[in-house]
C-alpha cells in the first residue's frame, strides 16, 4: 500500500497556496487551476500543510495497492 495525493482539479480556486507550500508536486495550470506534477512525495509535513491550507478543501490522500 502506498499513499497517493489526489486533487479535485475542477473545484480549484486558483489561489496558488499549495504551489507555494509544495512546488515539488503542485503547479498552476494556464487555466488558473492546479496541476498535480507527482502523485506522491516524501515531504509529508509540507503535504499536510498544503492539505490544511487549501481553502477549497480539495487536496486529499488515498491509499493505493
Ligand atoms: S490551495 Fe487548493 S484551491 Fe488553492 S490552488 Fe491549491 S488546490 Fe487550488
Amino acid at each position: 500500500m502506498s499513499e497517493t495525493v489526489t486533487v479535485k482539479r475542477e473545484e480549484c480556486f486558483g489561489d496558488a497556496v499549495c504551489t507555494a507550500v509544495l512546488p515539488e508536486i503542485f503547479d498552476m495550470g494556464e487555466d488558473g487551476k492546479v496541476n498535480l506534477i507527482k502523485e506522491s512525495t516524501t515531504l509529508r509535513k509540507e503535504l499536510l500543510e498544503a492539505i490544511s491550507l487549501c481553502p477549497a478543501r480539495i487536496i486529499g490522500l488515498s491509499l493505493k495497492d
